[in-house]
């Protein structure tokens, strides 16, 4: 996240207090400007229009509980984070029902604040994107919606985990334990609301750009090493590039997800061991070209009857998979890229993918379904 430019309100009468907070965010690229009094914090909340909000409990006006009140009226999704002094927690995760999305006990060392200003900050904007992708139809509708749902409950979760992780003596084995858990689930619970609207991520001609495609993959493979560092001595995985590939037009971030969602079904599926080799070529068709990209493994392979709905939304076999991965592939190289994609199998053998990019996208209709 970038702090550069972005507006954040402080509201304190403690000016000297304010002023080493100021100096703190304004170190960072963070635009700040300070209330001494609940009136005048709302009144900027109005005229200055902040993301962001510092909001301390005793004010000598009115009560920092109405400022919360008032400022959310006056817009819904700032981030508000109650800075407390001794004694005033009750009151904050009192408040922290209502809205705010962290609270801080004073005195607040740099580096909290700083933690808990880009927190907030990176749940408003995943929401503010959330709310960009609505009015699609059906799923394309549905799953922001689903999104929006999970991921306001997700935040209050993590902002009352870093709390717990601020406050109490993780030296304690299981309550260390039990935290990692919940950070863990609640990440695993992120990404599939992140997967979810990949799919159905409204199309965008401005993305594509040219790349040599035997270099994404070796950076696909990279990723998906690290993730699988646990095993990776188990599997062996291989390439055979065509060095004479031309450069093509995609959307990259689309095509790696693609790469990435393939290799991880092929790693998944040889737990035990095994082998991936990946192999690049050019086809000529009798009316244009592409780059075939082949993907073999010799894992556990796939039933006969599952075959049909591997490109399901959904359909998966894995305990903690979402199923979304071919889903998404389909899409993006179907629809997105006018390319093909195909997949051959058999049980306790291993699985053959192979996708077909052509060479010359037509870019302005590419991207658009
Ligand atoms: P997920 O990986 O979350 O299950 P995917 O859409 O990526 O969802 O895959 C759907 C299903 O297809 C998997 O659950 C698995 O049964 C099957 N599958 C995909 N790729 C492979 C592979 N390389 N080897 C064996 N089965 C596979
Ligand atoms: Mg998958």
């Amino acid at each position: 996240m970038n702090p550069n430019g972005r507006k954040i309100l402080i509201v304190d009468d403690n000016l000297k207090f304010a002023d080493i907070m100021v100096q703190i965010l304004e170190n960072q690229g963070f635009q700040v400007s300070m209330a001494s009094n609940g009136n005048m914090g709302i009144e900027k909340v109005s005229s200055e229009n902040p993301e962001l909000v510092l909001l301390d409990l005793k004010l000598p006006d009115i009560p920092g509980e109405e400022v919360l009140k008032k400022i959310k009226e006056i817009k819904k999704d700032i981030g508000v984070i109650i800075v407390t002094g001794f004694g005033g927690e009750q009151t904050a995760v009192d408040m922290m029902r209502k809205g705010a999305t962290d609270f801080l006990s004073k005195p607040v060392e740099s580096e909290t604040l700083l933690r808990a200003v880009q927190n907030t900050l990176k749940m408003r904007d995943a929401q503010r994107e959330d709310e960009q992708r609505k009015g699609y139809s059906s799923l394309e509708n549905f799953f922001p919606f689903l999104a929006h749902e999970i991921r306001n409950p997700l935040h209050a979760i993590s902002g009352a985990l870093a709390i717990i992780e601020r406050k109490s003596d993780l030296n304690d084995k299981f309550l260390a334990q039990s935290v990692k858990i919940i950070q863990e689930e609640v990440k695993h619970l992120n990404e599939f609301v992140q997967e979810c609207l990949n799919f159905v991520r409204p199309p965008t001609k401005s993305r594509l750009t040219e790349v040599e495609i035997n270099e994404v993959i070796s950076i696909a493979i990279n990723i998906i090493s690290h993730m699988f560092e646990g095993f990776i001595e188990k599997i062996k995985i291989s390439t055979a590039f065509d060095p004479k590939l031309p450069k093509i037009y995609i959307d990259y971030q689309d095509i790696m997800r693609v790469l990435l969602n393939i290799i991880k079904n092929a790693f998944e599926a040889m737990e035990g061991g095994g082998e991936c080799i990946i192999k690049t070529a050019l086809k000529s068709n009798f009316n244009s070209d592409s780059i075939g990209i082949v993907f073999i493994d010799n894992g556990a392979g796939i039933k006969k009857e599952n075959l049909k709905n591997l490109f399901q939304p959904f359909f998966t076999t894995k305990v903690r998979g979402n199923g979304l991965g071919l889903a998404i592939c389909k899409r993006i190289i179907v629809e997105r890229h006018h390319g093909k994609i195909h997949i051959e199998s058999e049980e306790n053998k291993g699985t053959t993918v192979t996708i077909e990019l052509p060479i010359h996208q037509d870019i302005d209709t590419a991207g658009v379904r």
